[in-house]
This record gives structure tokens, C-alpha cells and sequence, in this order.
């Protein structure tokens, strides 16, 4: 039976942890057909990324035309996007094509630091494609870089969510991850009419290279599956969290979370 599909436009991560090598083993590990439309490739290893190179805009949009008008897509991700004339590129095209529910990851820089977007980028992705996004699901550095809020506890959570709403998404999840200080981590899902916190574990890990576009892509394929936006959050979160725990290090530096409990035993 053919599974449904699911469409990733983002950078390729040469350690395979984030960035489409992430996306594609999310979405097989949820049953679902990876599409892709890559923005990027990058060169980099678990002790960060050492520069990129980004695809000509009209070939991004290419590659999503070619997918969207033949196979069809159930759902789409954004996930290293790298110019403001791909994303606005990106933004057009998607008025012209039928992706399904599209989730926006508002990718910025890496958890090392070194950026992933050209300057000025992350204005067009809030102008471009938030007004488009089904969820945008930014980190709290993002939170900062697109409101100027510091989350620092549920009011000012709340009070960003609130404000990430105002650039017009549907639904916004405002993942508590990295804040300091607290025993779990509490995501916070928004319409602005509900406001859904999701409360797990906070494992001790240094290894969380791809939790992010993990999270995101799991997202994805559950929404491409037909599930509502509350749901495929849910269990979205119970997925990255299991793939938190297990994540391994690889490398020097940040080592990647891990998708391979999906597996059955191998002997
Ligand atoms: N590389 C690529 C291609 C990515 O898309 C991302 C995140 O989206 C990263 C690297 C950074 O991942 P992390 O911040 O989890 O290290």
C-alpha cells in the first residue's frame, strides 16, 4: 500500500544527525514517504558546521514543484532554509502547489552557535512563511532573536506565544527545552484561544545534535497521517523524548539523538 508523503525543504547535515538526514529516518520511522527539497549543504561534524552552501533559489522550487505535482504531498516541514531568496522563493511556490498542513521550524543557527541563515533571513522567514504555517515551533534563542521576549517561566512563555502569533501562524509551539533551571521540559502549544502545556522528563544528555529537526519532522508525520495539531504534538514530544534518552555520542563534540529504538532488536 502506498504510505502517505511527507515534504522536508531543508540543508543536509554531512554528520547525518540534523538537517534532512534527520527528517527522512523521522518520517520512515513513522511510516511515512519522505519527500525533499534541499536548500543546503553543509559541511560540518558533531564539533560544529565549518560553512555551507545553499542551492540557487529556482532549483528549491523546482524540486518542490516536481514532487507536489506528481506524487502529492500530505504535509510539509521547513527546516534550514539559508537565504531570504529561497525562503521568499519558497513562500511563493507555496501559493501555487498544495503541500497539506505546513510546519514552519524557524531554523536560525546551530546549538553551536554558527548560523545556519544568512543575515537578515529569519525576517523573511517570519514575513514569508509564517503567515503560511499550519505550527511554527521555534527554540527559545529563536523566541528571542524573532520577539525580543526572554523566556524565563510559564508567564513569559505564554506572553511569547502570544506574541509569535501576531506574525500570523496558525498554531505556535514554544519549546521550553532550553530553559535553565527547571526539572522537566515544558512545551507550550498555542492557537490563542487554547494554550496546551506539555509537560516531560528532562534527560542529562550532552548528545542532542537534530533534537529539533527531529521534533519537527515527527510532527510533520503524524499531521501528514491526518492527525490534529494537538495530537501530532503529543506525539511528537513522546517521540523526541525517547529519542533524547537514547541519543549517543558520536564524535568529539555534540553527538546526535537517536531514532533507532523504532528498530526491532537486530541479532
Ligand atoms: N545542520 C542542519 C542542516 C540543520 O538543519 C540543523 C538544524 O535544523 C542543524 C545543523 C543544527 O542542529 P542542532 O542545533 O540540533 O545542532
Amino acid at each position: 500500500m502506498t504510505p502517505r508523503t511527507a515534504l522536508t525543504i531543508a540543508g543536509s547535515d554531512s554528520g547525518g544527525g540534523a538537517g534532512i538526514q534527520a527528517d527522512l529516518r523521522t518520517f520512515f520511522a513513522h511510516g511515512v514517504h519522505g519527500l525533499v527539497a534541499l536548500t543546503a549543504v553543509t559541511v560540518q561534524n558533531s564539533l560544529g558546521v565549518q560553512g555551507f552552501t545553499e542551492i540557487p533559489a529556482d532549483v528549491v522550487t523546482a524540486q518542490i514543484k516536481a514532487v507536489a505535482s506528481d506524487m502529492g504531498v500530505n504535509a510539509a516541514k521547513t527546516g534550514m532554509l539559508a537565504t531570504a531568496e529561497i525562503i521568499r522563493s519558497v513562500a511563493k511556490t507555496l501559493d501555487e502547489v498544495e503541500v497539506g498542513p505546513f510546519v514552519v521550524d524557524p531554523v536560525a543557527a546551530s546549538m553551536t552557535g554558527d548560523p545556519l541563515l544568512r543575515e537578515d533571513a529569519l525576517e523573511a522567514i517570519r514575513t514569508e512563511l509564517f503567515p503560511r504555517a499550519t505550527l511554527i515551533t521555534p527554540n527559545l534563542d529563536e523566541v528571542r532573536l524573532l520577539t525580543g521576549v526572554s523566556v524565563v517561566d510559564p508567564a513569559s512563555q505564554r506572553a511569547a506565544a502570544e506574541a509569535l502569533l501576531e506574525f500570523g501562524s496558525r498554531w505556535v509551539l514554544v519549546k521550553g527545552g532550553h530553559m535553565q533551571g527547571t526539572t522537566d521540559c515544558v512545551d507550550l502549544l498555542s492557537d490563542g484561544r487554547e494554550f496546551i502545556s506539555l509537560s516531560g522528563p528532562r534527560y542529562e544528555t550532552e548528545n542532542t545534535h537534530g533534537g529539533g529537526d527531529t521534533l519537527a519532522s515527527a510532527i510533520t508525520a503524524s499531521l501528514a497521517k491526518g492527525a490534529s495539531v494537538p495530537d501530532a504534538v503529543a506525539a511528537g514530544k513522546k517521540f523526541i523524548e525517547r529519542c533524547v534518552a537514547e541519543a549517543y555520542p558520536l564524535g568529539a563534540g555534540v553527538g546526535p539523538v537517536s531514532p533507532f529504538w523504532v528498530l526491532p532488536q537486530l541479532s
